[in-house]
């Protein structure tokens, strides 16, 4: 395997390098060591700063406003930021300019990309997943909702769940179902559609962190123009799928720098309460060190095969099975490190939950608690469950038999 990257690749890093030097603040240790409303202001300037530069989208095309730059660019680029202990974009930016707006790059209509493109990247239109549904999350193709077409709209009835920031959101794209008769991941159209549409309603669900982190989004009657279609009508099924690649791939290179630097915090923190002498907790440090060395050579594995065909195919499946199992394991063990301790909250709440907290933050409780304790356990479930990314690897990767379907 060839570790090191072509001679323009370090080129472009030398360029981020200078960039991030010339508008990081002096001393800067990452947004973690900020207290929320620094951490807020800090993110939604540093947001403006990559977009002024040029940062955001770097792959997509300068007529849609991206920086018309390479993959390996890109990776570079991700790499450096995390190393930099500054984030990508805003959290919003995962579903809208990750999710979205790189299907959108594969799949929009040259009007879609000129439409929705730049506004993606400015931050004045921001995108939610609409997916879940009450009965249909693993077994996706089984979704309820409806649109029919009228006219030059869309009229869309039912329900979706699960959806994060909605009350952020501007827009959601979702799927619908266009045609009940057909069979059932071959009637579906992905749709995009409005917050603020009449008929659209959004409410938010609690969680146990006590934060609202996803909503319920309700359609009754309510309207999207036709040009509103991604891909073919009845044709969604595809496109979801290769949205799909890129929200459980795409940081498949860059995971292995996060959680390094979290196991770095937990190192410490066993050294600050004096469990790092204990041989067991030393083991299970090591086991942890281990999984994320592994985890930085699939990353690069992934990108390799993401660089030489530009898809993320089956093996993101692996990247996002592997962190999300990793990760409750080291979250446990935290929680055995900081033991009674860890029933007291202490410090700042994270600014960020998912995955690690933020670099740069204190070994504190409250950052272990809500990271770890409570928001790892749905690492397993959000972008598709443990279970469904075993099916993925061993019917597409390893070639089993499909699993039997229930009648
Ligand atoms: C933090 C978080 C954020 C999320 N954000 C969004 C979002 O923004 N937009 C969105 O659309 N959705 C979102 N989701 C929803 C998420 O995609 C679903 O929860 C997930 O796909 C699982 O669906 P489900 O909850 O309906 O569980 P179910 O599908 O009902 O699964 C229940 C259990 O059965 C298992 N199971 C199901 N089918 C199989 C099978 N074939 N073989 C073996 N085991 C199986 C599952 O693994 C699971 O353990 C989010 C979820 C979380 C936790």
């Amino acid at each position: 395997m060839e570790l090191r990257y072509p001679p323009e690749a370090e080129a472009f890093r030398a360029e981020v390098r200078a960039f991030l030097g010339a508008n990081l603040p002096a001393g800067w240790q990452g947004m973690g060591a900020l207290s929320n409303d620094e951490a807020e202001a800090f993110s939604l300037r540093w947001r403006r700063t990559l977009y002024e530069h040029g940062l955001l989208g770097i792959t997509w095309p300068v007529a849609y406003g991206g920086g018309g730059r390479s993959k390996l660019e890109q990776v570079v680029l991700a790499e450096e930021l995390a190393q930099a202990r500054v984030p990508m974009g805003r959290v919003a930016d995962t579903t809208s300019v990750k999710m979205l707006g790189n299907t959108l790059v594969r799949w929009g209509t040259e009007d879609q990309k000129l439409r929705l493109l730049p506004r993606i990247l400015s931050g004045d239109d921001v995108w939610v997943q609409g997916y879940s549904e009450p009965d249909a999350g693993s077994d996706l193709g089984g979704i309820a909702l409806r649109a029919r077409r009228d006219g030059d709209d869309w009229v869309i009835n039912g329900q979706k769940i699960w959806t994060s920031r909605g009350d952020e959101g501007t827009g959601i794209f979702l799927l619908a179902r266009t045609d009940p008769d057909a069979p059932k991941h071959r009637g579906i159209t992905f749709l995009l559609c409005p917050l603020d549409a009449p008929g659209v309603e959004v409410r938010p669900i609690r969680v146990l962190t006590g934060q609202a982190e996803f909503c319920e989004v309700f359609f009754t009657d309510a309207r999207t123009p036709a040009h509103n279609v991604v891909g073919e009508v009845n044709g969604g099924w595809t496109v979801a799928m290769s949205l799909l690649g890129h929200e459980r791939g795409e940081e498949a290179a860059t995971n292995p720098i996060l959680f390094r630097a979290e196991l770095d915090r937990l190192v410490a923190l066993a050294r600050e309460s004096g469990r790092d002498r204990d041989p067991v907790i030393r083991d299970r440090l090591a086991w942890c060190y281990t999984k994320v060395e592994v985890m930085r050579f699939l990353g690069y594995r992934i990108l390799t095969g993401y660089l030489t065909t530009g898809e993320l195919g089956p093996e993101a499946s692996v990247s996002k099975l592997f962190w999300s199992e990793y990760h409750q394991e080291a979250a446990n063990l935290a929680m055995e490190i900081l033991g009674a301790r860890g029933m007291i909250r202490e410090g700042r709440r994270p600014f960020k939950h998912f995955r690690t907290d933020e670099p740069g933050a204190p070994n504190t409780t409250n950052s272990w608690i809500d990271v770890c304790l409570l928001n790892a356990r749905s690492g397993t479930v959000y972008a598709g469950t443990s279970q469904v990314q075993r099916n993925i690897i061993g019917e597409s990767i390893l070639g089993l038999p499909k699993e039997p379907t229930a009648r």
